[in-house]
């Protein structure tokens, strides 16, 4: 970063934006640590602050016409105050305020130096959310004391509202920023190339930051927003543009030839008729492949949509060529299940596929490792950790990785550090919403499979209580009597009267229980015995000894088993097409996106499947998960209510979600900024891949600082 050295050696005044705060008029050593604490160490990191709103403080809500139950802003003369303490100790401190049409109260608890701060007469601002109780009341409003009415900061027509802690208010912060735009605005330099925000219409950075804090009109406001945002946007596009190029441009990949028989006989592998997006899906496989630029790309399709048969024809690409394919699963189920059926389908054509999994015995492991490394074994499939940690691969071509879209990413990387260069491909049952996977995924090659097969039977969901529990148990019994089988499927948090008792709980060597392996145990023995004893029930649980788990899937499968009680071991992947009903008990405690992997074990055959959600939302967005899951069945409408619901970051799973932090925007709102970034930056690399072009200079510093170690820029000049 030879550019970091040149500005530390530059004068203060030369750099005023730069400035330590404290040196800002009106900031004193306390006042200084405050602001650190809120991230602001220096004048820019202060213009850079921005308001969590803005009031329009020429439209105050009048007392009378105020909305219960919304947010509002009330401007009004102090009536009375005062504290009192409850029996349990709280402290409540109580005002009343009143405008020319009435009175609200407002409400906090345990501040009681909040009588310091105001005096009868004196006129305030209040925000907040209106209730009704016996009077109307707001707890915890924000507040702000008109001090003086000339003062130009605070009463103009559209007031910023900052994010602050008790320490700092608002006055303060807004006559400080007022300064710190006098002192150093002029200093801050234009990071957009002018050609982009010429054709982008976005205002220059000066302009924006000014009208972020200070705006004169709502429509400056906008203004300013966009600009902010496309900024932020654009340099997270370009990394992920830059880091796509770097793949590209990249040590070479394996360059798959397309002549050769086994594709050809790839078709009657099948007995069925590809649907549209697989045919479309093996397209851009197959281009990619035969490239010598390494395949990076992410196959999304719901549960279901054959995305299996997909990943089978990229195998018999690359066994044609004589290169190995690895295939990994996230579960060793899943890996022994997958294991059968594409060795049923490939062994006959000479291609010898293996299966790696901890359950193996110690000897069989090692033989088959020899195998892989001496290039016996053309397809392996196992679960992911095996896969990676010790195994030697003599000429690997192809990594299929399944259902794991969280970590497929980084994973390439431990690949090439191996000296491996293979064609990628992740897959994934959990629809990744546009918006996210342009900003996550913004790197990868993207596949989408968006019809299922023709002829499925559709889900129907419904939503029970815990009361009519006995008609879902008749429901089942129904079922099985047409010769279906059932599912029932306990969360990792149960919440019962009856505890289970002790002695089911302890099942040999495999050690103490998770909750949910509990409640499964425990439902298992009560429907076994008192419920369903006619019938043959079992149980499937992730702490089972593996062979056990392999012969209860086993037995299921040849309907040996007519319902199998299981913990979300059973959520992604398994496949038994006579499966009709999955109950899902205390529904409300999973999330929208399991849920619905849940259900896409059932609806798999000929004949029409129901999801029962068994349970009692309480929460608006439980409410919200079981209505989503009864009104459809598509997994992308499932996914973005989801994100909506959560959030990126939850949506996306703590660990390893690779989602950027960003200050201004919102992906999921801001999503027409995304992409128009988005395309600015992939074009701009596209002319100038190394960012050499002296306009585009002062950007490819901003890169190098702000994704310093994160990503590789040694190709980029
Ligand atoms: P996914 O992995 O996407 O959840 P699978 O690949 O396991 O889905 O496919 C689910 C089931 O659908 C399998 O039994 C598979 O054989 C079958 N299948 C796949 N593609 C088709 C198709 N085009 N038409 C009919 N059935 C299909
Ligand atoms: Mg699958």
């Amino acid at each position: 970063m030879q550019e970091k050295k040149i500005e530390a050696q530059k004068p203060p005044f030369l750099r005023p934006g730069k400035a330590d705060i404290r040196y800002l008029k009106g900031v004193g050593p306390k006042k200084a640590e405050f602001l650190n604490r809120l991230g602001i160490n220096t004048t820019e990191d202060l213009l850079y602050y921005l308001p969590r709103r803005y009031e329009d403080r020429s439209n105050f809500s009048l007392i009378k016409d105020l909305k219960v139950g919304e947010h509002q802003t009330v401007k009004g003369k102090v009536l009375t105050f005062g504290t009192h303490v409850t029996k349990r100790g709280i402290n409540i401190f109580q005002m009343a305020l009143a405008d020319k049409t009435g009175v609200i109260y407002c409400v906090w608890f345990n501040q009681p130096f909040l009588k310091k701060l105001f005096t009868v007469g004196q006129e305030i601002i209040i925000y907040g959310k209106v209730e009704k109780y016996d009077k109307l009341q707001i707890n915890h409003p924000e507040y702000e004391i008109i001090k003086d009415k000339s003062d130009s900061v605070n009463m103009g027509k559209i007031v910023p509202i900052y994010p602050l802690t008790q320490d700092v208010n608002q006055h303060y912060i807004r006559s400080l920023t007022r300064e710190a735009i006098r002192h150093s605005l002029f200093s801050l330099k234009e990071s957009l190339p002018t050609h982009i925000r010429a054709r982008r219409r976005l205002v220059d950075l000066r302009f924006a930051i000014q009208n972020i804090h200070f705006p004169v009109s709502f429509e400056n406001l906008d203004k300013a927003y966009k600009r902010l945002v496309f900024e932020e946007f654009f340099i997270l596009q370009l990394a992920l543009a830059l880091k796509k190029k770097d793949v590209k441009t990249g040590p070479p990949g394996i360059s798959h030839s397309l002549d050769g028989g086994l594709i050809d006989s790839f078709k009657k592998l099948f007995p069925f008729e590809l649907t549209q997006s697989q045919v479309k899906a093996i397209h851009e496989i197959q281009k990619d492949m035969a490239s010598p630029k390494p395949m990076n790309r992410l196959l999304e399709g719901d549960v279901g949509s054959g995305k299996t048969a997909v990943a089978i024809y990229a195998f018999l690409l690359t066994a044609q060529n004589g290169y190995q394919g690895a295939f990994m699963a996230p579960t060793e189920i899943l890996a022994r299940q997958h294991y059968i059926s594409i060795s049923e389908l490939l062994m006959p054509l000479g291609i010898n596929v293996r299966l790696l999994v901890s359950g193996l015995k110690p000897e069989k492991k090692l033989e088959i490792k020899k195998e892989i490394e001496n290039g016996e074994t053309d397809i392996i499939i196992g679960t992911h950790a095996l896969i990676w940690e010790d195994v030697g691969f003599s000429k690997l071509g192809l990594v299929v990785i399944d259902e794991q879209h969280k970590f497929g990413v980084a994973q390439r990387h431990i690949l090439r550090k191996k000296g491996l260069n293979p064609d990628v491909l992740v897959m994934t049952a959990t629809p990744i919403p546009r918006t996210l996977a342009l900003t996550v995924y913004g790197d990868l090659d993207i596949s989408v499979i968006k019809e299922l097969p023709k002829g499925r039977y559709p889900i129907t969901t419904y939503w029970i209580e815990e009361g009519e529990r006995a008609k879902v148990y008749q429901f089942i019994r129904e079922e099985i009597g047409q010769g279906r089988q059932a599912y029932i499927v306990y969360p990792r948090i149960w919440a019962t009267k009856r505890s289970p008792s002790q002695e089911l709980l302890t099942v040999p060597k495999e050690g103490v229980l998770t909750r949910a392996e509990k409640a499964a145990t425990h439902m298992y023995n009560k429907l076994r015995e008192e419920v369903f004893s006619d019938l043959k029930v079992g149980l499937i649980h992730g702490r089972m000894a593996v062979k056990e788990k392999d012969d209860i899937m086993r037995r299921f499968k040849e309907r040996k088993i007519d319902i199998l009680v299981s913990t979300t071991v059973i959520e992604v992947g398994i496949d038994v097409p006579n499966a009709t009903v999955m109950v899902i008990e205390n529904a409300e405690q999973f999330g929208l996106s399991q849920l619905h992997q849940l259900r896409g074990r059932i609806g798999r055959g000929s004949y029409s499947s129901y999801c029962i959600l068994l349970g009692t939302p309480r929460t608006e967005a439980a409410k919200k998960r079981f209505y989503t899951m009864s009104q459809t069945q598509d997994g992308f409408k499932v996914a973005e209510q989801d994100l909506e619901l959560r959030g990126p970051g939850e949506f996306l799973g703590t660990k390893q979600h690779g989602l950027p932090e960003l200050r201004f925007g919102n992906i999921v709102r801001d999503f027409e900024i995304m992409e128009q970034a988005r395309a600015e930056a992939f074009n701009l690399v596209e002319q100038d891949p190394y960012l050499k072009d002296p306009r585009n200079g002062f950007i490819k510093n901003i890169l190098g600082r702000r994704f310093a170690g994160k990503l590789d820029l040694t190709n980029v000049g």
